[in-house]
């Protein structure tokens, strides 16, 4: 656990700089919008959408969108590229956004698949790159989910995402359940990774520690 918790501490010290920024340009983002819709005479609308909403409202909005969640496995949907950050010289995280009353819908430890058509068409039929990832954020977290990805100098879905500007879409599909992880389910768990396979790690080492009544035993083993 010390080791995990650890680990997650040096990760997450990497990676604070390059959440902040995201957070930042997030909130730039957002102002534009609130001072153009009052100009416009819309200052009533921007009030209503930008001041806290009341328990009723809360109430009737959890109703409405309890269970719902963004991905289908059986169907790809388009997610927005909303930002993107440098972690390391090859390593980035983008940050994609989908509607804020829904969860990704996501059950630890489980990956996406995505796809981007690359290539040359063939008899009129459109060649698609597949690939899946492992997003690293809380599941419960609502309207974003972010990627953790070693983008190769010569890899075909890597570079499609290295190539990715805010706005742009990637189509997703899934979840694609590797292992359901459910608390105390072991006293111990030991977990070694390579590279980028450090991040199916890291969700299970997070739902560990972000429970107070799960006692497992988390130790980490990652190789460079
Ligand atoms: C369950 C799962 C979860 C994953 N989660 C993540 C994740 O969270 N983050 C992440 O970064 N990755 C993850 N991966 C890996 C990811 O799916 C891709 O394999 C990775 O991004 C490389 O894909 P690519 O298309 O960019 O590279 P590819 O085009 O597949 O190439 C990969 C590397 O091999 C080299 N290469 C390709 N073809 C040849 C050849 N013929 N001869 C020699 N060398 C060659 C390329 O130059 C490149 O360096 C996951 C994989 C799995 C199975």
């Amino acid at each position: 656990m010390v080791a995990a918790a650890a680990l997650l501490r040096r990760l997450s010290a990497r990676a604070a700089p390059a959440l902040n920024a995201l957070r930042e340009s997030n909130h730039i983002r957002r102002f534009p919008i609130g001072t153009a819709g009052a100009i416009s005479g819309g200052a009533a609308f921007y009030y209503f959408y930008s001041s806290p909403p009341t328990v009723a409202q809360l109430d009737a909005q959890g109703e409405q969108t309890a269970g719902v969640v963004a991905l289908d496995p059986d169907k790809w949907l388009e997610f927005k590229l909303q930002d993107t950050a440098r972690v390391s010289h090859n390593t980035q995280l983008f940050r994609f956004s989908f509607d804020p009353a829904t969860k990704l819908g996501l059950d630890v430890a489980s990956c996406i698949i995505t796809r981007a058509p690359i290539g040359e068409e063939t008899e009129g039929r459109r060649k698609f790159v597949i690939r899946p990832y492992t997003p690293i954020t809380d599941p419960e977290s609502n309207g974003y989910f972010d990627l953790l990805i070693k983008v190769y100098p010569e890899g075909k879905m890597s570079q499609h995402f290295a190539s990715l500007k805010p706005g742009d879409v990637l189509e997703v599909k899934g979840p694609i359940e590797k292992l359901r992880y459910t608390p105390n389910m072991k006293k111990k768990i030991g977990m070694v990774a390579g590279g980028t396979g450090i991040t199916p790690m890291l969700q299970v080492i997070k739902a560990v520690l972000k429970n107070p009544d799960d006692y497992t035993q988390a130790y980490f083993l990652g190789l460079c």
